[in-house]
């Protein structure tokens, strides 16, 4: 799909019409700070704007993605912009030092330049203050952009030289919406987006084979407690503890039974728009049936408290096997 203004605003309405209005004011500032979580856009919205401020052939500020400016963004080659990102687990000194160099020298093909610095909370003390020089004298037609999800751990002279936009994580309907629309299966996509509201994190757990699976075997558990009880511990053996073979995975197990133990939860208060697992309405309807409100409630706590003591636990499947038999008796 085709990135356009209209596209990014649907995500960040309040940042991009600061920029549009940044650019139609001619007012463009000298440095940006973009802060917001990881998945936000922030590097996509930099990309974006950038084009619009090289692109010859643009429209109402809307670049063309034909040009060869617009071209060259897009790969990553134009001459006069640049992308400075951790070497490793920090940005040296060394790199912005090689920035402020490439920009003594005039713009290859105009007067603008223009630079995003990634993580910029990941610049070590000696590169902060390199670039807090940089930002004290800035260069006519010079744009920097940094981006970062930690912007506390930014200098406060660097953020007073910059103008900060905030991007606020995707609302949950629209990132099920755009994962839908990006023809992944909606019944994955709707537990994925409870897990993670990142776009791109979301996206892989919906391609996940392991993923797909996990989804169906909580809906199995589910069943088997409140159906067929006695065969539970069975089928932990036989199939859950297989597939949730290490902490890390099976609190993603436990995240997804929380969510259908909330589902049922709506369901019994006829709140069936909030549910998740929207293709189990009828399962969860008949099950709901059978369980009171307190025993849900009890049932998540119990999930909450299991979540908890993963980690210090030696003995995963012990723990896990507790827990089921606390689900067990309600
Ligand atoms: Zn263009």
């Amino acid at each position: 799909m085709r990135q356009t203004w209209g596209n990014l605003q649907t995500v960040q309405p309040i940042v991009v019409k600061m920029l549009m209005n940044s650019m139609k004011k001619q007012r463009v500032a000298h440095a940006y700070l973009f802060e917001g979580p990881k998945g936000t856009g922030k590097l996509e919205m930099s990309i974006h704007f950038a084009k619009s401020l090289f692109c010859t052939e643009g429209l109402q500020y809307e670049p063309c993605q034909q040009c060869s400016n617009c071209k060259r963004i897009e790969s990553g080659n134009h001459p006069d912009i640049f992308l400075v990102t951790p070497d490793g687990l920090s940005i040296k000194k060394q790199q912005i030092q090689q920035l402020q160099e490439e920009f003594t020298k005039t713009g290859v093909e105009s007067k603008k330049k223009l630079y995003i610095i990634e993580h910029a909370d990941k610049m070590t003390v000696n590169a902060a203050n390199s670039l807090l020089k940089f930002l004290e004298e800035p260069h006519a037609e010079t744009v920097a952009i940094l981006l970062t999800e930690q912007s506390h751990q930014l200098l406060n002279t660097i953020i007073s030289r910059c103008q900060m936009l905030t991007f606020r994580p995707l609302p949950r309907a629209q990132l099920i919406e755009k994962l839908v629309e990006k023809e992944n299966i909606p019944s994955l996509a709707a537990v994925a987006a409870q897990l993670t509201n990142d776009l791109g994190e979301a996206e892989a757990l919906c391609h996940d084979d392991w993923f797909a699976q996990a989804r169906d075997l909580v809906i199995k558990l589910y069943e088997t407690l409140n159906t067929a009880s006695n065969q539970t511990l069975l089928f932990i053996h036989e199939q859950w503890m297989k597939h949730f073979d290490d902490k890390e995975k099976l609190q993603i197990g436990l995240d997804i039974l929380l969510l259908i133990y909330k589902d049922t939860l709506y369901v019994q208060l006829g709140e069936k728009e909030k549910v998740v697992f929207h293709d189990q309405v009828s399962l969860l309807q008949h099950l709901s049936l059978q369980q009171s409100g307190k025993r849900i409630s009890n049932a998540m706590a119990n999930i909450l408290e299991t979540k908890k003591r993963i980690n210090a636990n030696v003995n995963t499947q012990l723990l896990f096997e507790q827990l089921v038999l606390r689900l067990q008796e309600g």
